[in-house]
């Protein structure tokens, strides 16, 4: 333990996030970190606790609580302190591929079951993490580490999201020969083209995938396999297989007047921008416009708060966000104790940069569209929204979310975002690999399991769980990789 009496001597301090109305003014991340010597105490008040939950990664509640890699958190809490840097980062990387990733985009499992935040401010652990692996690569410590051995086998990752490209990390230093199989233009998944620029800036995923390449992973991007690529040559030319496809599969709004111009789903929207920001700087309107238009997004979640954000930076005239549920309480609930997930509002930065801009949250709660009104060019105009109330269902006895009568409304929209969540696997993959697929279309394994009805192929990720977070992809295709190892192997020290 660092400072036995850090956690009282100084209080949780955070990166400065600049001005809502500065940081709309482009796509780049805003958050101004610590200085190393504030980032230093922030490390001190890590307790390092005899049972450090922030680094459990259990499901307590039904919900995961603490960290799923199950980093090392105290150990590099301390290191940090002691200004032991590197030392830290290898710490670091011993469970955590990716901590470029996650110290941005993750919703920090870790602080919400921190033993300090039982009765005052968490340690600021995804801080840490960043200014630890910010250090790495401007010291030049995370670099490439070809394996000194190869085994003269072969394994395809199909899909380089988080998960697959964890099982590719994970297969290769083990001395595999790994191919990572990528539809889209780009390597990333939904770091790529899901989370937006201004969380996640692209040059960070191209960092990462540089020093992969230098240590002998093949990327192959714009090959759709099942498509372009028949699964048979796939299972023909490797030893093994893993499908890390995501759930990208959306759930639909099935309202009257849906075939109207100008709805789209939240992920091509998204895409759509952060592909002309990397291509062309946004200069030739080749996105997905939300200028000068009323905007509604559809689901309440942080996809719809990514939609929000962007709305708001293309000079959207109007932003409103529609979450079905009733708003959360802003503290946690009896029942919603530490060290379980914290079931609370937040306000994420899209929603307080649409307040900053428009002067009011532009969340809607118990709120759905009814109908979209067309122009008579198809497009359109308008909606139909109606609240919902929470009602018995007479045969589940669940309580369900039904229309209150009388309470329509027709609203302007030229844009709607639909942020609804996601089906599963795409149909077209487990068909061309004849896979299983479970009761939510997720690819099936047998339980705690990634091996799938195929043999020799796998599946992690939002593939094979559903629809999750950056950090548990990057633990599933660890996970993943152990296994296929050991298939490979008879044994493994992954
Ligand atoms: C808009 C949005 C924002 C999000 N923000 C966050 C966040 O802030 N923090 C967080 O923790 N999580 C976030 N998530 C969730 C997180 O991104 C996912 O859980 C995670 O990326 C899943 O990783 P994956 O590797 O399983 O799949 P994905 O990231 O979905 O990657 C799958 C890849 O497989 C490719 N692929 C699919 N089929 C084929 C095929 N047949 N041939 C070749 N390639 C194929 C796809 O093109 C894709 O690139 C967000 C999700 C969305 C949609
Ligand atoms: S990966 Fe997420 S949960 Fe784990 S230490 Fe980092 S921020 Fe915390
Ligand atoms: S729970 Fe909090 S205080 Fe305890 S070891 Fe983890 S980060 Fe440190």
């Amino acid at each position: 333990m660092g400072k036995p009496t850090g956690f009282l001597e100084y209080d949780r301090k955070e990166s400065e996030a600049s001005s809502e109305l500065e940081r709309i003014k482009n796509f780049n991340e805003f958050h101004k970190p610590l200085s190393e010597k504030e980032q230093k105490c922030q490390a001190a008040r890590c307790m390092e606790c005899g049972v450090p939950f922030c680094q459990s990664g259990m499901m307590i509640g039904g919900m995961m609580s603490g960290c799923p890699l199950n980093n090392l958190i105290p150990e590099w809490n301390d290191l940090l302190y002691k200004g032991a840097w590197e030392l830290a980062y290898k710490r670091l990387r011993l469970t955590s591929n990716f901590p470029e990733f996650t110290c941005r985009v993750c919703p920090a499992l870790c602080e919400k079951a921190c033993t300090c935040g039982a009765n005052g401010d968490p340690v600021s652990v995804r801080e840490n993490e960043f200014a630890i692996v910010e250090k790495a690569y401007s010291e030049g410590w995370a670099k490439a580490q070809p394996p000194r051995v190869r085994t003269g086998k072969a394994v395809a990752v199909i899909g380089s999201g988080p998960s697959g490209l964890a099982a590719a990390d994970q297969l290769n230093r083990r001395g595999h020969s790994v191919t990572v199989f990528e539809r889209s233009d780009r390597v990333g998944g939904l770091l790529m083209y899901g989370i937006p620029n201004m969380k996640l800036e692209k040059h960070i995923i191209g960092r990462r995938i540089k020093i992969m390449e230098e240590e002998g992973i093949t990327f192959r991007t714009g090959v759709n396999v099942g498509k372009d690529i028949s699964a048979q040559e796939i299972l023909d030319s490797f030893d093994r297989v893993i499908l890390a496809c995501g759930a990208s599969a959306p759930r639909d709004i099935n309202a009257p007047g849906r075939d109207a111009g100008g709805i789209y789903f939240a992920v091509d929207f998204l895409k759509s921008t952060t592909k002309a920001l990397l291509d062309n700087g946004l200069t030739e309107g080749t996105y997905i416009s939300a200028k000068g238009k009323n905007v509604i997004v559809i689901g309440g979640g942080d996809t719809g708060n990514d939609c929000v954000g962007t709305c708001v930076r293309h000079g959207a005239k109007s932003v409103t966000q529609l979450e079905m549920m009733p708003r959360l309480p802003d503290t946690r609930a009896d029942n919603n104790p530490w060290p379980q997930w914290p079931r609370v509002c937040k306000t994420d930065y899209g929603q307080q940069e649409a307040a900053a801009v428009f002067g009011s949250d532009p969340r809607v709660y118990q709120t759905t569209v009814k109908e979209f009104i067309k122009n008579e060019n198809g497009d359109l105009c308008a909606a139909v929204l109606v609240a919902l109330e929470p009602e018995k269902d007479e045969k589940t006895g669940r309580m369900m979310m039904k229309p209150a009568p009388g309470s329509e409304h027709t609203v302007e929209v030229e844009l709607v975002l639909i942020a609804a969540g996601f089906l599963g696997s795409e149909k077209y993959v487990t068909d061309a690999f004849g896979t299983d697929t479970d009761a939510r279309s997720n690819i099936a394994s047998a339980p705690g399991k990634h091996s799938t009805s195929i043999e020799r192929v796998y599946t992690a990720g939002d593939a094979h769980s559903g629809q999750s977070l950056v950090v548990r992809a990057i633990r599933d295709g660890r996970d993943c990789a152990k296994e296929v190892d050991e298939s490979l192997m008879g044994y493994t020290n992954l």
